[in-house]
């Protein structure tokens, strides 16, 4: 679907990105030591029924504000712990998404689970709602380790979760590893990667432990592995999962063929998504106004559900700027090893190329290319405006030209 707009003072021909739904669960069993997400302890009767009719009232207003309107690629239940919902409060869900948006029969829909929060036979029900992808948030193998992260579940729950999702039929499994947990040796965390290849996923998030601030463990550090360390870590991570097949697809996406995530991969291609749910983030482009805005949510649950006006959902909102466009487009897409076709940038944002500083006057603006593709660029600080944009990433240096 190609809109010919005019952005910003800028004629380009901009095509409507392809639509993705985020949907926010913001239960939990307990609060994670070094979780900043948006989540908190579950009350001792979740309101589900409430909760859930409150999304799809979100929804059908994220849907008035779509024109033209587009179907659904991929819906993401995240959070949080979604599988503290029932399997009737997910189908419940889904089938009200359907009645008010366009979500084809082929569309990638993933729940998050933790393990050890889902009810036998839980996941059959999941599965028969029409999900199609089980993320199982493992995190290790180890008990240990699980332990010193203050996880609620055991190696045997990791194990007990990936066989009754093979057992409801889910044929597409992503595990969430996470290396660099306190104490953790470089053997240790190459065992734990490979006892989770050995449950056979077809997706694995192998992604490093941080310290975010406002948790408990930025707050009280644990003893954590040193930088050399870690990149050992994930050094030898690469290669064990490229020994089996998989892939990386992003900075702590690994695939076996064919099973990239299509929602996620969205995001990282700038494309748009819808957000509902407590402190939910959203991005649409919107042709008849002109502009790509970003919204969110209340990020209170009471409050989420509390509020009598559908307008007041919203904890804010905010147009991109060109200069908001040109990071926020730089900073997801070269996430992707393989950078992004130049064309993308201008079909995502509707700026033209010029738009990305390449060939500045400034030499210290630069875009790196490598076979037509930009892979890496260069914004720093500029000494007259403090308040521009720093970042530097860059794939496959050894390979890229610059231009
Ligand atoms: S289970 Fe996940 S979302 Fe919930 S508190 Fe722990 S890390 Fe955060």
């Amino acid at each position: 679907m190609v809109k010919s707009c005019q952005y910003f003072g800028t004629a380009v021909r901009v095509a409507l990105p392809p639509l993705s739904l985020y949907v926010h669960i913001p239960w939990c069993l307990s609060k994670c030591p070094y979780c900043d997400f948006n989540s908190y302890p579950r009350p001792s009767d979740i309101p589900e029924t409430a909760y859930v009719e409150r999304l799809l009232w979100d929804l059908e207003q994220e849907t008035t504000d779509l024109f033209p309107p587009r179907p659904l690629i991929s819906v993401f239940i995240g959070g949080g712990t979604p599988n503290l919902l029932s399997g009737a409060a997910i189908a419940r869900l889904l089938g009200g998404v359907r009645n008010l948006i366009e979500l084809p029969a082929d569309a990638e829909i993933t729940l998050e689970a933790n393990p050890g929060a889902a009810a036998a036979g839980r996941f059959s029900a999941y599965r028969q709602a029409g999900v199609n992808r089980l993320s199982i948030g493992a995190q290790s193998l180890s008990a240990r380790h699980l332990e010193r992260i203050a996880r609620r579940h055991g190696p045997a729950d990791v194990r007990s979760a990936v066989d009754q999702a093979r057992r409801a039929g889910f044929e597409n499994l992503n595990l969430d590893l996470m290396y660099g947990l306190p104490g953790q040796s470089l053997a240790q965390a190459c065992r734990d990667l490979e006892e989770t290849l050995a449950l056979k996923p077809e997706h694995i998030s192998y992604y490093q432990l941080s310290l975010e601030p406002d948790t408990a463990f930025y707050h009280a550090p644990p003893p954590l592995p040193d930088g050399d360390l870690l990149a050992d870590m994930q050094l030898q991570g690469i290669e064990i999962l490229g020994a089996q097949g998989f892939r990386p697809y992003e900075m702590s996406a690994y695939a076996a063929v064919g099973h990239r995530c299509r929602h996620n991969l969205n995001y990282w291609r700038f494309g748009d998504y819808l957000g509902i749910g407590a402190g939910a983030h959203g991005k649409s482009t919107l042709p008849v106004r002109k502009r790509i805005e970003r919204r969110w949510k209340l990020r209170d649950p009471t409050a989420y559900l509390d509020r009598a006006n559908r307008d007041h959902l919203i904890g804010g909102k905010q147009t991109l700027s060109e200069a908001d466009l040109i990071a926020e487009f730089a900073l997801n897409a070269l996430r992707l090893p393989e950078g992004f076709d130049a064309s993308l940038f201008e079909r995502r944002t509707g700026l033209p190329l010029t738009g990305l500083p390449i060939g500045s006057t400034r030499p210290a603006q630069r875009a790196y290319w490598c076979q037509s593709r930009i892979v890496g660029y260069d914004q720093p600080s500029s000494d007259t405006d403090s308040s521009t944009t720093s970042f530097s990433i860059l794939h496959r240096t050894s390979t890229a030209g610059q231009k």
